[in-house]
């Protein structure tokens, strides 16, 4: 358990309640209350057995009765006492019956007698002041409920169950026996000072400053496996593009014919591609009169290009490279374009060399593909998420929050400067100070120095009840 943060509730000790499951139909629904009057609040509405004396992490039978003793509605009631509960304050769950009314019945009813509404995340967030869970951990909380992918939800679990706090902690460590170190040296004059020393405590600065590196570098990673990335497909009219934009889906999605020209607006669509999810545009093929389309293909790919964090460049292998795919070529910028050349069920006639001359420099590729025989997909999926998340593989703790990407930068600044400082021959407590503040910024990740203006925001992205 980590330290306390030391923040005054608005009204300690009050008990809160809110509807856990959403809103609408649904076979059940959970009302939870917490704090230290929830086993009086949830005993004066409940009529069963008496919830103040059941022993903790048990489920009971009963109903809910209002005001005139009235039944509400039916219930199961989980009791589950401090420390051991998700807010490490006495809880109780009631799962009713789905449907709106009941639970707002329920609800209704614990506030009649004593507790207040819940804010948004206000429950997390009681698990956040008293310890249980750092601030790293509370928003992989949100990050839980509101992933889109497996692998997002695998990441969000990893980093609830501790996974990038554990880095964190070893990287406050080491800034720890950093900041001893130099502070070790604040006694001795410039003079006396061994060269060595100096060099062997600027070596524990760089370990640090080479661990927030390696989360930094996964930063990129944890955004696409959180958002997704954006795939666009361009090239000429009918080399394909809705093809193969089809067999990657696997599914007839976009229209195609042999004449030139008919998809007529982009088509988008999802594909999950090992856990990320690829959002797939086909961009449309105008041709209206060669010159127009040359211009129209242009102009589509530059749009298309532009909004998409990976392009893939689509060439006819069966024909030889043309004006217009040259043009197309020629719009896209440098990096994140990835070569497919299609059509490779048929004789080949595109040469590579001339491919080479005209794509843009550091382009991937080229994968050879047929969208008609279904080969070189799996080469190109492999491929769309190298380019998109920018490595093979996915490890265990990833960056996946703005926040914390912001917090790391700032620490990696302060570490560098200290190193920068001690090695030019600074002031120990100068260095001293920049490794505080690589410390401080650290510590807003976790939510040890979080201001609590941030703190504010991180709950509000939760949902009430949560
Ligand atoms: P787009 O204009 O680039 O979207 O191209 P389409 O996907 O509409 O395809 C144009 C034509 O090429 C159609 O007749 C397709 O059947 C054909 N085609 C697409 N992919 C392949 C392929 O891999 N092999 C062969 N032989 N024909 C293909």
């Amino acid at each position: 358990m980590r330290p306390q943060r030391n923040v005054v509730r608005e009204s300690p000790g009050d008990t809160i309640a809110a509807i856990s499951t959403v809103a609408g139909n649904g076979a059940i629904a959970i009302v939870r209350v917490s704090g230290e009057r929830a086993l009086d609040v949830a005993n004066a509405i409940f009529e069963g057995v008496s919830l103040a004396d059941v022993p903790t992490h048990t489920v009971h039978h009963g109903r809910i009765v209002d005001d005139e003793g009235k039944p509400v509605d039916e219930v199961l009631a989980t009791v589950m006492r401090a420390p051991r509960s998700y807010t490490t304050e006495d809880m109780v769950e009631f799962g009713c019956h789905g449907g709106h009314l009941p639970a707002r019945e329920v609800l209704a009813a614990a506030l009649r007698a004593g507790a207040r509404l819940a804010r948004r995340g206000e429950f997390t967030e009681r698990a956040f002041l008293a310890g249980r869970l750092d601030l790293v951990q509370a928003e992989a909380v949100a990050d839980v409920v509101a992933s889109r992918t497996r692998r997002g939800l695998e990441l969000a679990l990893g980093q609830l169950a501790g996974g990038l706090s554990g880095e964190l902690d070893e990287l406050r460590d080491n800034m720890l026996s950093f900041r001893a170190e130099v502070e070790s040296l604040i006694d001795f004059s410039d003079e006396d000072l061994p060269a060595a020393t100096t060099e062997n405590i600027a070596a524990l600065g760089r370990s640090a400053i080479g661990r927030v590196d390696e989360l930094l570098e996964r930063c990129e990673l944890g955004a696409a496996v959180r958002d997704g990335v954006t795939v666009a497909i361009v090239g000429r009219p009918n080399v394909g593009k809705s093809s193969l934009m089809n067999a990657l889906l696997e599914r007839d999605r976009a229209i195609v014919t042999s004449l030139p020209g008919t998809t007529r607006d982009a088509v988008e669509d999802y594909l999950h591609v090992s856990g990320v999810a690829v959002r797939l545009i086909d961009t449309a093929g105008w041709r209206e009169g060669r010159d127009v389309a040359e211009r129209a293909g242009v102009d589509r790919a530059k749009a298309a290009a532009a909004g998409a964090d990976v392009v893939i460049l689509v060439l006819d292998g069966s024909e030889a490279l043309q004006a217009e795919d040259v043009a197309v070529c020629r719009a896209l910028d440098a990096g994140h374009t990835l070569v497919a050349i299609n059509k490779t069920d048929l004789a080949g006639a595109l040469a590579l060399e001339d491919v080479s001359g005209v794509v843009p420099p550091g382009y991937l590729g080229p994968i050879e593909v047929s969208a008609r025989e279904g080969t070189g997909l799996r080469g190109l999926r492999d491929a769309i998420f190298s380019a998109a998340v920018g490595c093979d593989q996915l490890g265990s703790a990833h960056v996946t929050n703005v926040r914390h990407v912001d917090a790391l930068q700032r620490c990696r600044g302060s570490l560098a400067s200290a190193v920068e400082r001690l090695e030019a021959g600074g002031e120990s407590e100068l260095v001293a100070q920049d490794i505080a503040y690589a410390s401080e910024a650290l510590g807003t990740v976790t939510g040890e120095t979080t201001p609590d203006d941030v703190l504010k925001r991180v709950f509000e992205r939760f949902c009430v009840g949560k």
